[in-house]
């Protein structure tokens, strides 16, 4: 079962998470100016959200790992000519 956490302390409020995030995983809290991990379960483990945390809080336990070749630019770069 995948998990994720967030380091609360480390969250600067910024939303990226929340705005890059494709299944809506993240909650905003208003009282505290951080996000929560809101719907865990709607996690695909794309890692999008803890590659673009500026502060490195996001955290994922028991996912898939995949070859995510769209953000490896070398990869893209050799592939570009196939395109
Ligand atoms: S991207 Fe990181 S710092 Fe920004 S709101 Fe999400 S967890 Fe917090
Ligand atoms: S890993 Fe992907 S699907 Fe899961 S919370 Fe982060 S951005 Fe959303």
């Amino acid at each position: 079962m995948l998990e994720m956490t967030i380091n609360e302390k480390a969250c600067r409020g910024c939303r990226l998470c929340q705005d890059v995030c494709p299944t809506e995983c993240f909650a905003y809290e208003a009282a505290t100016k951080k996000v929560t991990v809101a719907v865990v379960e709607n996690c695909i483990g794309c890692l999008s959200c803890a590659y673009i945390c500026p502060s490195g809080a996001i955290a994922h336990r028991n996912h898939h790992v995949v070859k995510n070749f769209y953000r490896n630019i070398e990869f893209s770069m050799r592939m570009e000519k196939f395109l």
